[in-house]
C-alpha cells in the first residue's frame, strides 16, 4: 500500500517537533525517541554520545527532509511527538490530585550539580545524579517543581589514566549549542541578567534553562563579557578551584537562584536546599524582609517556614566550612545590603554562635533556617540525628528534628535500551508481540495507570515479578546473558579506545578478555576512600582462585574517579589498575576510564553482582545499588544507607550483619573477612547452581524477590511523593 509523501507544511511541523523534543531531556528515558535519533545518524549517536541536540545539527535539513518521506519513518516520528505532547499536557497527574497549591507556587530545588544524562556532564558524583532524579520524577508526577543550579562550562572533570596508572584530569570545553539548554530570555528576546554581590564587585550572571519534562531547571552562568575574568571563571567546573571558589559559587547558587526567581516572576512555596551547598538562600530570604523592616527574628521566622533541608553526608569533609576572614571577604558588598553585622551572620553558621573561633558551617545555616531537615536513609537519619545534637542543647537525641527520606532512582532513566523494551512488551498492548510460548502483552496496568510512566513504577505490577506464568525463569535468564554480552562488549571497546592497558601484542586478546559466561561482579562509583574500593583484594590469594576456577569462573569490572585533589583516592586506582595489569588477575579484572552516567548504565544493568563495601556507617544512602535491580543485577553489600532497609535475605546479599565496630582496622578486618565469606559461601554456590536445563533456579528466585521488594521501593516516584507529602505540602 502506497502512503501519500507529506506536505511541506506537514514536514516543516515534523522537523520542529524534533528540534523541540531535543531539546526537552524527557527523550532521554522514553526508548523510541532515542532509537529515532539514533536511526538519523548511527555512528554519529555513538560519537556524540548519545546527543540528539548534536545528532539534529550534524544531520542536514535536506537529509532530515528526504528520511521523513519514508511514510514508516514519519508515521514513527508523528506517534513520539505525540507522545510527548500528551506527557506535556496531562491534567491528570499525581501532582494535580496531591498537591495542587505547588502548581501555581512551586518547590524550588536548589543543587550545587545536576546530573542528567551522559551529555550535559555537570555532576561529580551520586549527588547530582540524585538530584536529576528528583527532577525527573518531579515531571512524572505532574508536581510544581523548578531546579535552581550551575552551567559549569567545563563540567565535571574527564579522567583518563596514564604510564604510572595514575588517574589524570581533563576537561573539555561544553558546547551550549550542542547541549538541550537554552538561553533565558525576556519577552523581546533580550537575554536576562541578574546579579550578586561578591566581594566588592557586582557580578552578573545569565541562566540557561534545561526543559526536564514538564519541569525547568535554571543553571546559572557567571560567564559574561562585563565580569572581570576570575568572576567569568567562576561557573567553569564543578567544585573546581579552593575555597574562594566554593564560598562564591554557593553565593551565586543561593542568593543569585532566589534572583532569578523574582526576576522570572515564580513565586515559591518551598525552597528545597539539597545538600548545604545552597543554605546562602536564607540569607537572601533574610535580606528581602528585613529591607521591608521587619525585624530579624520575624525575617528568620519567615525564611524558616519556606525552607526545608536534605544532608547528604555523614563524612566531615562533606560539610562546607568557612573562616571567618574568607566570610567578610566573599560578604563584603552584600552585608551592606543585608543589614547584619558579619557577627551576626557568623552566628548563623556557628554551633555556638559565641565562639570566635568556629568556622561558619553551611550545614549549621541550612538547620537553623529550615523549618524541616532530613537524612537519605533510616541510618543515616539516625547518624545526623547524633551529629548534629550539639544545636539543640537538652533536647535527648531521638528527639532531634532531622528525619529521613531514603534515596531512590528514576527508573525509566537508568533502563538499558534492551530493559526497557523487555518491560515494555510486558505492559503494553502496542508494543511488540509477545514471544511465543510467554504471556501476552498486559493492558491492565497501562490501562490503570494511564501511562508507561506510572505503570512501570507501580508496585503491583513488580509484584508479578514473582509469578513464572508471567514471566518464565528461562525468559529472565536470556535477558541476563543479553545484558552480560552488551556490557562486556562495552567493556572490551572501551579497553580498546583506552589503548594502553595491555602491551601492543595483546591486542588480539580484546576479543578474550572477560568471559560471558563468567560470574560478573561490578564495583563503581566516586574513588572516595571510606567506599574502599580495593577491599575484595585484601584477600588475593583466594581471589586469584576464585576467578582461575574453570568451572565456576568470576570475573570483575571496576570504574570510578577519585577527587582531583584525593591522593589516596587516586592510589586506590592505581591499585586496582595495576592489579588488572600485572597481576594473576589479568584478564578477570578489567578498570573502565572516565565513569559517569554511560558507564554507570551499562555496568548495573550488565552486571551479575553490584558490589558496595562503604565503611558503615559513611554510605549516607547509596543509589547505584538501586539502579541494579530492574536489569536483574544482585546487590552484595555492607548494611548501611538504603541497602540496610532494602536488604531481607532473600533479595541479595548482606556483608556482615546489623551493626559495625568502633575501631577502623578491626572493622576493615572484619568487613573483608565477611566480604569474602558471602562471596564464596552464597554467591558463587548459588549462582552456579544449574538445574537440568542449566538453569540458575535459586538464583532467579533471588532476582524475581529483588524486583517485587527493591525497584518499586528505592524509586525516586515513591521518594518525590515521600518529599512532597512530608514536607512540600506541610506548613
Ligand atoms: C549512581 C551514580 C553514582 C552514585 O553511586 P553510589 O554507589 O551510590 O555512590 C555516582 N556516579 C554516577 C555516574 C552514577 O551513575
Amino acid at each position: 500500500m502506497s502512503k501519500k509523501p507529506l506536505t511541506p507544511s506537514e514536514l516543516t511541523e515534523l522537523i520542529a517537533g524534533l528540534n523541540r523534543l531535543a531539546r526537552n531531556l524527557w527523550w532521554t528515558w522514553n526508548q523510541e525517541s532515542q532509537e529515532i535519533f539514533q536511526e538519523l545518524s548511527p555512528r554519529g549517536w555513538q560519537n556524540l554520545y548519545h546527543n540528539a541536540v548534536a545528532v539534529l545539527r550534524e544531520v542536514s535539513d535536506y537529509e532530515l527532509r528526504v528520511h521523513l518521506q519514508d511514510p514508516d519513518f514519519a508515521e514513527r516520528v508523528r506517534r513520539v511527538l505525540a507522545s510527548f505532547d500528551a506527557y506535556l499536557n496531562e491534567k491528570n497527574t499525581w501532582g494535580k490530585a496531591n498537591a495542587p497549591d505547588l502548581l501555581k507556587n512551586p518547590v524550588i530545588y536548589f543543587t550545587a550539580e545536576f546530573g542528567f544524562h551522559e551529555t550535559l556532564p555537570i555532576a561529580a558524583g551520586g549527588l547530582g545524579i540524585l538530584a536529576g532524579d528528583h527532577a525527573k520524577s518531579a515531571s512524572d508526577l505532574g508536581l510544581g517543581f523548578v531546579g535552581i543550579s550551575l552551567f559549569y562550562r567545563e563540567g565535571y572533570f574527564q579522567q583518563s589514566i596514564n604510564q604510572d596508572n595514575w588517574q589524570v584530569d581533563y576537561y573539555t570545553q561544553l558546547q551550549p549549542k550542542n547541549l538541550p539548554i537554552e538561553p533565558v530570555v525576556d519577552k523581546n528576546g533580550e537575554p536576562i541578567v541578574c546579579s550578586v554581590q561578591m566581594g566588592v564587585s557586582e557580578v552578573k550572571f545569565k541562566a540557561w534553562r534545561v526543559n526536564v519534562g514538564r519541569c525547568p531547571a535554571y543553571l546559572l552562568d557567571t560567564n559574561l563579557p562585563e565580569n572581570e575574568q576570575h568572576y567569568r571563571d567562576l561557573t567553569l567546573r564543578v567544585y573546581g578551584g579552593d575555597s574562594t571558589t566554593r564560598i562564591l559559587q554557593e553565593i551565586l547558587l543561593g542568593i543569585g537562584g532566589v534572583r532569578l526567581m523574582r526576576a522570572l516572576g515564580v513565586e515559591p512555596s518551598v525552597y528545597h536546599m539539597n545538600e548545604g551547598h545552597a543554605a546562602f538562600l536564607a540569607l537572601e530570604l533574610i535580606r528581602e524582609k528585613l529591607a521591608l523592616g521587619k525585624s530579624f527574628a520575624d525575617a528568620l521566622n519567615f525564611a524558616k517556614k519556606q525552607c526545608i533541608f536534605t544532608t547528604h553526608t555523614p563524612v566531615e569533609a562533606g560539610h562546607d566550612r568557612f573562616t571567618a576572614s574568607l566570610m567578610d571577604y566573599a560578604f563584603k558588598g552584600y552585608l551592606s545590603h543585608l543589614k547584619m553585622s558579619l557577627d551576626e551572620v557568623m552566628a548563623l553558621g556557628r554551633v555556638n554562635p559565641t565562639d570566635a573561633n568556629e568556622p561558619f558551617c553551611m550545614t549549621v545555616l541550612a538547620l537553623k533556617s529550615a523549618r524541616a531537615a532530613n537524612g537519605v536513609s533510616e541510618l543515616h537519619g539516625q547518624v545526623s540525628r547524633h551529629m548534629w545534637q550539639c544545636l539543640w542543647p537538652g533536647v535527648p537525641e531521638e528527639k532531634i528534628p532531622i528525619g529521613h527520606i531514603t534515596n531512590g532512582i528514576h527508573l525509566l532513566g537508568w533502563m538499558k535500551g534492551p530493559v526497557r523494551r523487555f518491560w515494555r512488551r510486558r505492559l503494553t498492548s502496542n508494543g511488540a508481540a509477545a514471544a511465543p510460548g510467554t504471556t501476552g502483552p498486559n493492558t491492565d496496568f497501562w490501562n490503570k495507570n494511564n501511562s508507561w510512566e506510572s505503570a512501570i513504577n507501580d508496585p503491583a505490577f513488580w509484584q508479578k515479578m514473582g509469578d513464572p506464568n508471567f514471566i518464565s525463569d528461562e525468559e529472565i535468564w536470556a535477558l541476563r546473558y543479553k545484558l552480560r554480552r552488551e556490557l562486556i562488549e562495552f567493556a572490551r571497546r572501551r579497553l580498546l579506545l583506552q589503548g594502553r592497558s595491555l602491551s601492543q601484542g595483546d591486542f588480539i586478546a580484546f576479543d578474550h578478555l572477560l568471559n560471558p559466561d563468567a560470574l560478573t561482579i561490578g564495583f563503581a562509583r566516586r574513588f572516595a576512600t571510606y567506599k574502599r574500593a580495593p577491599l575484595i583484594f585484601q584477600q588475593f590469594e583466594q581471589i586469584v582462585k576464585l576467578v582461575n576456577d574453570k568451572s565456576r569462573p568470576v570475573q570483575f569490572i571496576f570504574a570510578g574517579k577519585a577527587h582531583p585533589r584525593d591522593d589516596e583516592g587516586k592510589k586506590y586506582i592505581q591499585h586496582v589498575i595495576h592489579l588488572s595489569k600485572y597481576s594473576e588477575l589479568k584478564g578477570h579484572l578489567v578498570f573502565i576510564e572516565n565513569y559517569d552516567i554511560h558507564v554507570a548504565r551499562s555496568m548495573v544493568s550488565g552486571c551479575d553482582v553490584w558490589l558496595n563495601n562503604p565503611r558503615r556507617p559513611l554510605e549516607a544512602s547509596g543509589t547505584s545499588g538501586q539502579k541494579a535491580g530492574c536489569h536483574g543485577c544482585l546487590n552484595l553489600s555492607i548494611l548501611d544507607g538504603w541497602w540496610r532497609e532494602g536488604y531481607d535475605g532473600t533479595n541479595g546479599f548482606a556483608i556482615g550483619d546489623d551493626s559495625h565496630p568502633a575501631s577502623i582496622e578491626e572493622q576493615d578486618r572484619l568487613d573483608s573477612e565477611n566480604l569474602f565469606k558471602a562471596l564464596t559461601q552464597q554467591v558463587i554456590p548459588t549462582f552456579y547452581d544449574r538445574d537440568s536445563n542449566g538453569i540458575p533456579k535459586k538464583w532467579i528466585q533471588m532476582i524475581r524477590r529483588a524486583m517485587v521488594t527493591l525497584v518499586p521501593q528505592f524509586s525516586t516516584w515513591r521518594m518525590v511523593q515521600d518529599y512532597s507529602n512530608k514536607y512540600y505540602t506541610t506548613k
